[in-house]
């Protein structure tokens, strides 16, 4: 395989090819040597960002990727509208519209090819935060890392734990996940030292004598015998344990939350009330609520982030040089996105004269989208990913059970 800058080693394509639209699919290459015969190349198109339905059952997502979409568009000569990165929102309006999160202006052949790699960015990095909002939501207080970058190919390890820090998740595992976003990476102790070491206090001790002092002290206590049997272990070996960990596999579970209760027992009755629970292995947002419950401290989440369903965002033509066009089950002409702060209950309208009431509170609506580019050229000063991190928290905190809308 023949990259821009030479060849690639592993199956992924350079910065440079991505920028140079040779990850597209096909059909809009065509597209754009069709309007070139018949003397199109300058026609005007306005297209919008939609989904029709979000994965399984849920009601909202959280929208995640714009940052590199925006680094793929600029400099084309394109102007862009949308909601900030981090938005959580509805696939549709309060009276049924589809919800547009980016509308983009400008001579179609100038963005035509950038659809599949644009919507690559959006659909796959928003599946992966709303996955991560809903586990963040689920664990309530308590912390969620993310540690499932190895369920996924590595060149994107740094998009998906970004990607999931976004949506909720506190930490992250993958050194260069967790530079991209300016944070320290967190991990405990893998089976493997423990499998080296021997047996699971010979590591523990060596781990602690070893690994810098500003390390939480994590013990995994599920390796060779009973979960109960090597938390009180660990607490004996290790003074100032943090927390211990179980990520026992599903073959011994019988009831995980059981579990959990008789490690805390054991360890109150000893003196560790303060070594905290922390659970892994195959956990989401339906399994997380019960273990809560039963008093686990942090969870660790793994594939059921990284294997998130994407989001079908699809990228429709509702203007043709000025004038409202649109295929069937999509709403022409452009639209100016409005949406009520206190019940995220969102609304289009077809002017900026008319502005809409908040179905839920009675109140006026404010104006939601944005100017993202103009021309090609950023009118925005990027965020941070604290910023973008923030202003998801913030909404997610409004957001009432993971199966209503509010
Ligand atoms: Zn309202």
């Amino acid at each position: 395989m023949e990259s821009k800058n030479g060849k690639t080693r592993f199956f992924t394509a350079s910065d440079q090819d991505i920028l140079d639209g040779r990850t597209t699919d096909v059909y809009f290459v065509r597209t754009v040597e069709v309007l070139k015969a018949k003397g199109m190349l300058h026609e005007e198109a306005t297209a919008e960002l939609t989904v029709a339905r979000l994965p399984r059952d849920w009601k909202w997502s959280v929208f995640c990727g714009l940052e590199e979409t925006l680094r793929l568009l600029e400099g084309k000569n394109v102007d862009l509208w949308g909601l900030p990165e981090g938005t959580i929102s509805p696939s549709r309006t309060q009276s049924g519209v589809l919800l547009p999160l980016l509308t983009m202006e400008g001579v179609y052949t100038e963005y035509c090819t950038y659809e599949a790699p644009m919507l690559g960015f959006l659909c796959h990095s928003t599946g992966v935060a709303t996955m991560a909002a809903r586990c963040r939501k689920a664990a309530q207080d308590r912390p969620v890392i993310a540690f499932g970058v190895r369920r996924s190919h590595p060149a994107i390890s740094p998009m998906l734990d970004r990607s999931s820090y976004i949506g909720g998740c506190d930490g992250v595992s993958s050194l260069m996940g967790a530079e991209l976003i300016g944070r320290a990476p967190e991990g405990t102790i893998p089976h493997a030292l423990i499998v080296m070491m021997g047996d699971p206090v010979t590591a523990f001790k060596a781990f602690d004598e070893v690994v810098s002092q500003d390390v939480p002290r994590i013990a995994l206590v599920d390796t060779y015998s009973d979960e109960k049997a090597e938390a009180v272990a660990a607490a004996e070996a290790i003074k100032d344990l943090f927390a211990v960990r179980l990520d026992t596999p599903s073959s011994r579970r019988g009831s995980f939350s059981q579990l959990v209760r008789e490690v805390r027992w054991e360890l109150d009755i000893r003196g560790f009330k303060h070594v905290r629970i922390i659970l892994s292995g195959g956990l989401d947002e339906t399994t997380i609520p019960p273990l809560v419950e039963a008093g686990a401290d942090g969870f660790g989440v793994g594939t059921s982030v990284t294997n998130a369903p994407t989001v079908d965002f699809a990228l429709d033509i509702i203007e043709r040089n000025g004038r409202p066009v649109a295929k069937r089950g999509k709403f022409g002409g452009r639209k100016y996105v409005y949406s009520c702060p206190d019940c995220l209950n969102y609304e289009v309208t077809a002017s900026l004269e008319e502005v809409p009431l908040c179905m839920s509170c009675g109140k006026e609506m404010l104006r939601a989208d944005v100017k993202l580019l103009d021309k090609g050229r950023r009118v925005q000063k990027q965020s941070s990913v604290e910023e973008i991190r923030e202003r998801a928290m913030k909404q997610l905190t409004k957001m009432g059970d993971l199966d209503a809308h509010t």
